[in-house]
């Protein structure tokens, strides 16, 4: 009786499984929800818990991964380069560069408004560091050495972007 329950069962099990599969995101998506004001805001603990060790410590603590590292730096696909953090379209392939510094580097964001920018003075430099302008996730820095049309080099960490090809 009890082997006859077993054989019934396991086909049972296998499609629930099946479907819970199905209805999960594959990269994991279920991006936060901005408030009224479109912005995203969460608690340290809230990030931690949605973000891997190092998106965290990247997008949430402004740390730097290191060059030639990241998925990106060397990506060549046509697509948009979203949050990782929020989901917030930030860069398109057509603005990408091969910069040779080992970072992902666009000329500019896919809309003026998707990135802000604040001055960083730490490790004894200014630096004009970008973050994204829904969920304030840390991103990288902007130089001015970039090539034409624009003349900057948005220098991202490959970690909080996540790509959506087109
Ligand atoms: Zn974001």
């Amino acid at each position: 009786m009890d082997t006859m329950k077993a054989i019934w069962m396991a086909p049972l099990a296998g499609l629930v499984l099946g479907c819970a599969a199905s209805t999960a995101s594959p990269l994991g998506d279920d991006f936060p929800k901005p408030g009224p004001d479109g912005k995203v805001r969460l608690t340290e603990e809230e990030w931690k818990r949605r973000l891997t060790p190092e998106q965290f410590r990247v997008l949430r603590r402004k740390g730097t991964e290191r060059a030639f590292t990241g998925a990106y730096w060397n990506h060549h696909e046509k697509g948009t380069y979203i949050c990782a953090g929020c989901g917030l379209p930030l860069f398109s392939s057509k603005d990408k560069f091969d910069s040779g510094t080992g970072w992902p580097s666009f000329t500019k964001p896919i809309n003026p408004k998707a990135v802000g920018e604040e001055t960083d003075r730490s490790l004894g430099m200014v630096r004009i560091e970008v973050h994204c302008s829904r969920c304030n996730g840390h991103l990288g820095h902007v130089f001015d050495d970039g090539p034409k049309p624009t003349g900057l080099r948005y220098c991202i960490n490959s970690v909080c972007l996540k790509f959506r090809k087109s």
